[in-house]
């Protein structure tokens, strides 16, 4: 029976894969990879290293999670080193944690490989720190996920209310409900938000507003996914620390 890698990809940007990910990709017989990892990683590859793809697009499931983690599973019989490789970090938003679950169940050896998560470098590379002294002493990354007026809501939308940042991940087609719902709250309607498209790659774009603009603007530049929504005062600081050139 072979060890599993569950392994963060880092946000895009190749050059932030880690040397410990380039070194189990460099090693595997097998790549199990998702729609965000960037395929360019899977050049590194040895010879004869086989390729699964089990990506999801927009949330519709290529395959169930069942049947991924069956995959990796199956794959861990027949493989030594099989690499699970997943966008940014597998334990942010990443289901690694239910991977690693299924594994330690049927008694296959694995290690997580944390990765750059794209909920602090994507703002990083669009000029955001997601703290800064006398702006936002603390940051909440959330799931857009689910929609804000679902009932038993797990997302806690009161907490919201503080002034401090928020990611919200998957979040772009809930862009408006997401707005409104910070609104409702007691958010500040002038709060200043951005949404980064395809961050730390060659297409980043970032739409700058406050919670009251954002959707509208959003949706004229019709920034496609992935997205992530920054709201928060740090968003201000984007023009004194912005180091990308965007494309308009
Ligand atoms: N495990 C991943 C997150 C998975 S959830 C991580 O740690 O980064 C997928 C969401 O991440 C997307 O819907 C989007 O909100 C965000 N995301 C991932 N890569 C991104 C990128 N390059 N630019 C903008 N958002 C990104």
């Amino acid at each position: 029976m072979g060890k599993v890698y569950l392994t963060g990809a880092g946000p895009g940007d190749i050059d932030l894969l880690t040397v410990k990910a380039l070194r189990v990709v460099r090693e595997a017989d097998v790549i199990i990879y998702d729609r965000l990892a960037n395929p360019d990683i899977l050049k590194e590859a040895k010879a004869g290293c086989e390729f699964v793809y089990v990506g999801k697009e927009d949330g519709r499931h290529t395959l169930p999670q069942e049947q991924i983690n069956e995959v990796i599973y199956q794959n861990a019989l027949k493989h030594d080193r099989v690499v699970r490789l997943k966008g940014g970090d597998p334990l942010v938003f990443g289901r690694g944690g239910e991977e690693a679950k299924y594994l330690k169940e049927r008694g296959v050896a694995f290690e997580f490989i944390p990765g750059v998560t794209s909920a602090i470098s994507v703002p990083a590379y669009a000029g955001i720190p997601v703290t800064h002294r006398g702006v936002a002493v603390s940051f909440k990354v959330v799931t857009g996920h689910e929609a804000p007026n679902k009932e038993h809501s797990q997302v806690d939308w009161e907490s919201m209310r503080a002034d401090e940042t928020i990611v919200f991940l998957m979040g772009l087609h809930n862009l408006k409900n997401i707005a409104d719902n910070l609104i409702r709250v007691g958010r500040d309607p002038a709060t200043p938000a951005a949404v980064i498209s395809r961050g730390t790659t060659p297409d980043q774009r970032t739409v700058t507003g406050t919670l009251e603009t954002i959707y509208e603007k959003v949706k004229a530049a019709q920034l496609p996914t992935p997205a992530l929504i920054v709201v928060g005062r740090v968003v201000e600081l984007k023009p004194h620390l912005e180091w990308i050139a965007e494309r308009g």
